[in-house]
């Protein structure tokens, strides 16, 4: 996928979700981008395994947990590019959905006790892991470090090709990768929001710093963060999450999950309707993907498909 390929940009319909317009929001389509590694996973990855290639590794070693949406571009794009893909399983979990597709794709899972997992930072776990699969790279869990950030960077350079200018650009977080690489990167925007998918995430405005300046990259768009939509927790729902997820759908046709997704636009939701947001000031939100993980939720599914 090269990055002059069109991303589809979405404005949202004007008809209102729970009795609100969002008709300021337009919708990166990250989701419908990248075939079934659509959303930002590929562009965390695009550095890593280009660094592979390089190095003349044919093999990707990374790790995760049964729902990873890692783990699952990792072995999508590795497939594409021809590497074989290694997935070191947080141990103690049910077979997925998510795994199904990554050995299909011809990943290799590993699944290790959730001792042995807590282990995967630590530089002589990931030496021993290198050198049994050798030559094998070894990348992050979540596709993190200065390689996923500069990857990132490419979604903002999407962005500023529009040629458009936002009020705010607002992404789901995690690590905090994709915040960083947007704000490294970002000419467009007065201000970038990053809404946190996890509970107690006290450390992630560090966390982005340090990922920036490790990355040898400065923001160039002011950028702060949201801690009170996790609705529960990381992968937890509330009934007004589930609830504002169901509505935004039926309204608007674009499909969202509950993990990240869906808790951004609900934060940008929850803004406009009580008027710290003004409706006459566009929004850019990002759409970025995991679509696939909608499988894990049956609330979700009733009904569908
Ligand atoms: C991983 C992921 C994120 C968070 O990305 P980070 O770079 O970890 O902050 C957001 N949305 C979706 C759908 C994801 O899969």
């Amino acid at each position: 996928m090269n990055n002059r390929a069109i991303v589809p940009l979405c404005p949202l319909d004007t008809a209102p979700v729970q009795q609100l317009c969002m008709g300021n929001v337009q919708v990166l389509r990250l989701d419908q981008w990248g075939g079934v590694a659509a959303g930002n996973k590929r562009f965390k990855l695009r550095r890593h395994l280009a660094r592979a290639t390089e190095q003349g590794m044919g093999r990707v070693l990374s790790f995760g947990g049964a729902w990873s949406n890692h783990l699952h571009a990792l072995a999508a794009v590795g497939a594409e590019l021809g590497l074989q893909t290694i997935g070191i399983i947080r141990g103690g979990e049910q077979p997925t959905p998510m795994l199904e597709d990554a050995r299909a794709w011809g990943m290799e899972l590993v699944p290790v006790s959730r001792q042995e997992y807590r282990r995967r930072y630590e530089s002589a776990y990931l030496e021993t892991l290198a050198a049994r699969y050798a030559p094998c790279l070894v990348v992050p869990e979540g596709g993190g470090g200065p390689e996923g950030v500069r990857g990132c960077v490419e979604i903002a350079e999407l962005i500023n090709r529009l040629d458009r200018h936002w009020s705010r650009v607002v992404v789901a977080v995690g690590t905090g990768t994709t915040l960083a690489g947007l704000a490294a990167g970002l000419e467009c925007a007065d201000e970038l929001i990053g809404v946190s998918a996890l509970k107690g995430a006290g450390a992630l405005a560090d966390t982005v710093q340090q990922a920036l300046a490790d990355s040898g990259l400065q923001a160039k768009v002011p950028w702060r963060l949201k801690h009170d939509y996790h609705c529960g927790g990381f992968a937890r729902t509330s009934p007004a999450l589930r609830a504002f997820l169901q509505a935004f759908e039926q309204v608007q046709k674009v499909q969202l999950e509950p993990v990240y997704t869906a808790k951004a636009l609900y934060a940008v939701h929850t803004m406009l309707r009580s008027g710290q947001w003004s409706p006459t000031e566009p929004v850019l939100f990002v759409h970025t993907g995991g679509l696939q993980g909608r499988r894990g939720y049956t609330w979700l599914n009733q009904g569908c498909e």
